[in-house]
Order: structure tokens, then sequence, then C-alpha cells
């Protein structure tokens, strides 16, 4: 059984119970994290997770709840005294700012740094990003502020899909990418340019004829998130979580 563990539920703006959005998925073979807000290092050891098992990381674009953590993560694994590889996957757009940022601290001066390899996903719909024994992801590009893409994972071993929205507004790609989905991790920072609503998670829930429908990447700040279920079951008749950090589905 593969299972995705939620390290951050929050959207740009998070507090103490809330870390931004990105998260871990866990197969049989090594685990995969998506996004780094924040250096995850110290959740993935409370998990149990060995860091140096952690050798895929993918970045769906470059803002900093997504990927300014990416810096300090590595510092920490390089402290560690680690030796296993790092790959790294976005577009193109994001794999360049990450490879600049990490110039910013003079990366290369740092003395028997591990492995850091840099994959470039091409800027389409269905696009491979990776495969394992576990795992295929493909991305599929979203109507963001930026180039971003969400992503459509299968489990290899019984069929299964976990559609990640990522940041979004409604567009009909997003169709595709959440066709069928067991779980549909869908974005809910609110109605506006480049973002969607609980209700309009819904509507594609609905429309893509979802399985099951998890809230993520939601307002916390002095804001009551809770009420976002009964509002995306307003479009969406299946079953609607609000993901929290620390949640782990499986799938
Ligand atoms: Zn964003």
């Amino acid at each position: 059984m593969a299972r995705i563990i939620i390290l951050g539920s929050a959207a740009a703006v998070s507090d103490a119970e809330h870390d931004n959005t990105h998260f871990i998925l866990e197969g049989d073979s090594a685990p995969i994290l998506v996004d780094c807000g924040s250096n995850p290092l110290g959740k993935i050891h409370k998990l149990g997770i060995s860091d140096d098992s952690l050798q895929d990381m993918i970045l769906t674009h470059f803002h900093p709840d997504h990927v300014s953590g990416v810096p300090n993560m590595l510092m920490h694994m390089w402290l560690l005294g680690r030796k296993a590889p790092l790959r790294i996957y976005g577009l193109n757009h994001c794999v360049n700012r990450v490879e600049d940022m990490m110039m910013f601290f003079a990366w290369d001066t740092w003395p028997n740094f591990f492995p850091v390899t840099f994959h470039r996903v091409l800027e389409r719909n269905n696009a491979p990003i990776l495969e394992n024994d576990d795992f295929r992801i493909v991305g599929y590009l979203t109507k963001h502020f930026i180039p971003t893409m969400g992503l459509r994972i299968e489990n290899k071993r019984n069929g299964k899909v976990l559609a990640y929205t990522c940041d979004t507004e409604p567009i009909p790609p997003l169709l595709e990418l959440a066709k069928d989905a067991d779980l549909l991790i869908h974005e809910a920072a609110g109605k506006g340019y480049g973002h969607s609503s609980a209700a309009q998670a819904g509507e594609l829930a609905t429309e893509a004829n979802a399985k099951s429908l998890y809230l993520i990447h939601y307002q916390v700040w002095n804001t009551d998130p809770k009420p976002l279920v009964e509002e995306a079951k307003t479009t969406y008749n299946g079953p609607v979580h609000l993901c929290e950090d620390f949640d782990e589905y499986e799938f």
C-alpha cells in the first residue's frame, strides 16, 4: 500500500499548526518529497523515514511557500554527511531559479557536497516526471502566476490514482489531471486569479468523477478552515476531507 503523508496544509500564510503545503509519497521503495516550503528533515526524521532514502524531490513551482526550504534542507543533508544522491524535478522556470538560489548561497564552495542533479520536466500536459517501482508521476500545467504543474500520481501496484492540482484556478486540462482519481487533493486558497475556492474544487471533483476530495493549501491565519468542507459539499456529493499536517492517506 502506498500512502501520502501531509507535511503542511496551509496556503502561503502558515501558522503554528499548519506549515506551507508539502507532502511525502511513500511506497515500498524510496519516498518522494513534493515541494519544500520549509526544511522538512525534522518532520521526516520524526516519521521514521531515513533522510538518505529520500532521493527524489519534485518542485511544483518557484514560489517561496513551495521552495524556500530547499537551501536549508540541502545544507542540513550536507552537514549530516550525506553521500546519497538527490534528484530534483521541476519545470525550467523553477529548476533554473533553484540553481540560481543555491549559487547565491555559494554551494559550489561547500566541500564534499553530495551529488544533486536537476531534471527538467517538459512544459506540457501529461509530461513524464518520474517513475520508480511504486509510482508513475506525470505533470499538468496549471493556471497560476508563474509556470506551475499539478501532479497525477499512479500507484503502479494497484492502479489507484492520486491527483494533486497544486495552485491553480479552474481550467479544462484539470479534468484530465483529476479524471477518475481515487483521491483528488485540491487547493482551496480562495476564488480569484491563480487560485480556487472549495466550491470550485468540488466542481472539478464532480466533473472528473473523483472518488474522494481532499482540500489543501487553504487560509489559516485568523480563519477557521473547517467550513470549507461544507462549501465543497455544495458542489460534490462524494466524501470531502480537510487535510491537516501529519495526516496520512493510503492509495
Ligand atoms: Zn504559488
